[in-house]
């Protein structure tokens, strides 16, 4: 792992395997961090925040590091696209883009770096009020594995943009394409300190982070569960937290919606990342007019999804990442067929005779307040639910715990733009679901978390306001 610009073991010398979902055979060690490592970090990136090169550095040249990373990135691209679908199981062609989103990120944020603003406040006294922006400190990062290198970019950059530094602790079944970031760092001209990636367990790497008193900062992206132990942890020492939770997002499709793409749309949205998306459309709420036709033409198309190894440019679908996240769908799939109608899929993958393969599976006359509705599976299963008329779809759409994200199909704008204000998400998509931007805000409202990601939003996050009076009355106080 990478710590204080040196590739280091851990402390206690042990180590722990990581998997290929496709063959379930072991890919590579990585150093198990424990609190030892953690600490060491963490005075690294307190150091190199406190003193040394990095707090002398000019926006412009935090910038200019940041395109040097994205362009190291798009030039390795097809080695780290590589690394991340053999590492997550995830097909080829999404890990492609993945990686050209990574680069993109840091470019924006490299841009973004020397257009943060003060502001001049307009005090009634003789003076100058300023507020300043400065960065927030040391940031501990802790990602899940779903898009290991495109979340690290999604921490790294805007903290890097706005002076921070950085302790990253990838989630423990992805954190090779990160670890395989960090060859670069040094040589790209990062000062030792700045960007430090850890790779270990959620208790005994990722706690000890949030803890630790050095730490100024936690952004989280992974489960609302982790989400509340990580607010408790912080408080503690009154950390800044940013949390990106789970979703249980609905996709909402009227009568007029145009019917082929309703139906990809519906696929698209919760079978994409084998599912494995915080912002999938696992609930997919269907206009009653339509519905039977929906359900049949929804089940018809899943059974053509193409099911391969992560490598082979055909597949749609790969593994599952790993067999702990395999065993929670499977039960999931049990559940359902508990709960509600099974339309497709329901098991695994029975050509696979390895791998944490599964059938995208779909449930069909959900009950909204059942497991399958309101539980985040994280895997490709959909609950399909009935609706009468917009009032009905918008009711079951925002009654959830969650919040992150919507979708709404209709041909009829305004009924499209109401469902949109009444929903209680923080993403909303208009005949589409799942296109994602560095340039457009990410976050959830309710249990799915809060603060933002990407655009503007994202550094936002990373900074501190100083407010700064000037006193321009060359007079003593008159107090005395
Ligand atoms: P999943 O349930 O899919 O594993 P998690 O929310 O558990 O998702 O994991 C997301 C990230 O949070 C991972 O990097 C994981 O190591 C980390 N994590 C898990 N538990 C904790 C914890 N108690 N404190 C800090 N980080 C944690
Ligand atoms: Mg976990």
């Amino acid at each position: 792992m990478y710590i204080n610009g040196k590739h280091v073991e851990s402390i206690g010398g042990g180590w722990f395997p990581v998997y290929d979902p496709s063959t379930e055979e072991i890919i590579a060690e990585v150093p198990d961090s424990r609190e030892a490592d953690v600490d060491r970090a963490a005075k690294a990136a307190r150091t190199a925040f406190d003193s040394g090169e990095w707090p002398a550095t000019t926006a412009q040249q935090r910038g200019r590091l940041l395109f040097k990373l994205a362009d190291r990135i798009r030039n390795e691209a097809g080695k780290l696209a590589e690394l991340e679908a053999r590492n997550c199981g995830k097909p080829i062609v999404e890990a492609e883009m993945d990686i050209a989103d990574t680069a993109t990120c840091f470019e924006y944020y490299g841009g973004l770096a020397t257009k943060v603003l003060g502001h001049v406040n307009p005090v009634p006294d003789n003076a100058l009020s300023l507020s300043l922006r400065e960065p927030v400190g040391v940031a501990g990062q802790i990602i899940p594995w779903n898009y290991p290198l495109l979340m690290s970019a999604w921490k790294l950059a805007p903290a890097l943009a706005a002076g921070c530094t950085c302790i990253l602790k990838p989630a423990e079944q992805t954190p090779l394409t990160a670890l395989e970031m960090t060859e670069r760092l040094d040589e790209i001209g990062f000062p030792p300190g700045v960007v430090n990636v850890i790779s270990g367990f959620g208790e005994s790497a990722g706690a000890p982070l949030v803890r630790h008193p050095d730490v100024d900062k936690i952004a989280f992206t992974g489960s609302a569960a982790v989400g509340k132990i990580i607010l408790r942890n912080a408080a503690e020492s009154i950390k800044r937290v940013t949390l990106e939770l789970g979703g249980k997002s609905p996709n909402i499709f009227f009568s007029d919606a145009d019917f082929e793409a309703a139906i990809d749309g519906a696929l698209f949205g919760v079978f994409i990342n084998q599912g494995e998306v915080c912002s999938a459309g696992s609930r997919i709420l269907v206009e009653r007019p339509i519905y039977r036709k929906f359900v049949e033409a929804l089940a018809e198309k899943a059974k053509t999804i193409k099911l391969g190894a992560p490598l082979d440019r055909e597949t749609k679908m790969g593994p599952l990442v790993s067999k702990e996240q395999y065993e929670r769908v499977r039960e999931y799939q049990e559940i359902g067929k508990r709960e509600a109608k099974l339309l497709a899929g329901g098991g695994r993958a029975s050509s696979f005779s390895k791998g944490y393969y599964v059938e995208p599976t779909i449930f069909a006359d959900v009950d909204n307040g059942t497991r399958i509705a309101r539980e985040e599976v994280f895997g490709p299963v959909a609950a399909v639910i009935p609706f009468d008329g917009e009032a009905d779809a918008v009711r079951i759409a925002n009654d959830s715990p969650y919040g992150l994200a919507a979708a709404v199909w209709s041909r009829d704008i305004f009924r499209a733009l109401r469902v949109v204000k009444s929903v209680r998400a923080g993403i909303v998509w208009v005949n589409h679901m799942q296109p994602t931007y560095v340039e457009a805000p990410w976050g959830g409202y309710k249990q799915s978390g809060f603060g933002r990601e990407l655009g503007p939003w994202g550094i936002e996050e990373y900074l501190e306001t100083k407010q700064v009076y000037i006193n321009l009355n060359e007079q003593p106080i008159a107090w005395y």
